[in-house]
């Protein structure tokens, strides 16, 4: 199918970006397209302005601080991957994208866009929560903050305004005697994974002081677990770490509701949920060991 017709404005500055915005009650920015040009042909969206942000000079940074990982709206899936430095300050934002899509939609695909694209089956959405990350956004009543814990508030719906312009993600750094793991099951490579489940975990003297688990595609928005207090205090290499780590992931599970379509049964996504977690959270202990020796 052909998308409708649609008003196009190629915005030169962020100013402009924003003025088109605000003149439309329900303009689209288009950023790398690879989520909003498939929903314009399937005319499952059809907006009557797109403000395309791709010729806006200086919003393809791709910067790593010692405090994290900056990311301009025009840093392509690709180019976060490809940086070296950014893998270093916060291994778990390059764990994940390594899951997104195949190389061609890495290669056009902006990581800002699938974070307000708020896709719950999407990696980069659970990494920014899990990361307790932000995004910060720019709108006619000037720029803001939005914490990542505050940005998912439905499928697909973010806490932006329509005539806010995301403009740069932030990603804290990976903290000392840290681990993090990430894993996800799809179909086949490159797809939308049926379940993925992403652990931050710090350690101290080999015992856990502090764990959280993340949870995509078993929520209707990306859903982060604590697992501090059931997991303080324990070495997950031992049986009794295991046991104790099994309960923990019981309990994460009741705050899930995993759906049912035509790839997974609400069963099998909820197995996988357990499952997963039970890996990623052993496997960032580990992580966060190593880190630590
Ligand atoms: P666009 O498609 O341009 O925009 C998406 C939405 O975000 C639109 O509503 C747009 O208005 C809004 N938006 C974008 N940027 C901004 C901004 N700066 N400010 C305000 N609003 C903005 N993603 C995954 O996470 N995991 C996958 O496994 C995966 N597999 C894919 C497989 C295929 C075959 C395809 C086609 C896509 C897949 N994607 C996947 C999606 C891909 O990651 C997209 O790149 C991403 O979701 C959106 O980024 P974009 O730059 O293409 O945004």
């Amino acid at each position: 199918m052909k998308p409708a017709p649609f008003n196009y404005v190629r915005a030169d500055s962020i100013e402009q970006a924003v003025e088109a915005l605000a003149g439309s009650s329900d303009g689209k920015v288009l950023a790398g397209g690879q989520s909003l040009i498939p929903l314009l042909s399937m005319r499952l969206a059809g907006p009557s302005l797109l403000v395309d942000i791709n010729g806006i000079a200086g919003l393809d940074e791709v910067r790593a601080d010692s405090d994290g990982v900056h990311l301009g709206a025009l840093a392509r899936h690709a180019d976060v991957l490809a940086n070296t430095a950014a893998r270093e300050v916060q291994p778990l934002v390059a764990a994940a994208l390594s899951h997104v899509g195949h190389a061609t939609i890495r290669n056009r695909g902006t990581t800002v866009g699938s974070l307000v694209h708020a896709d719950a089956s999407a990696e980069m959405p659970l990494i920014l929560l899990l990361l307790a990350g932000s995004l910060d956004v720019v709108g006619p009543r000037g720029r803001r903050t939005i914490p990542a814990e505050s940005l998912y508030i439905g499928p697909l719906e973010s806490s932006l305004e329509h005539d806010e312009v995301a403009v740069e993600a932030f990603f804290p750094a990976l903290p000392p005697m840290t681990g993090i793991a990430f894993e996800e099951v799809a179909r086949r490579q490159g797809d939308y994974a049926l379940c993925g489940v992403g652990a931050v975990v710090e350690v101290d003297g080999g015992h856990v002081r502090s764990a959280r688990a993340g949870f995509m595609s078993v929520h209707d928005v990306p859903v982060v677990a604590e697992l501090t207090e059931h997991l303080a205090g324990m070495s997950l290499s031992t049986q009794e770490g295991r046991v104790v780590l099994e309960a923990a992931v019981e309990h994460a599970m009741g705050a899930l509701d995993p759906a049912a379509d035509v790839h997974a049964s609400e069963a099998y996504r909820a197995h996988l949920a357990r499952v997963l977690a039970k890996r990623v959270v052993a496997a960032a202990f580990s992580d966060a060991t190593h880190r630590a020796a």
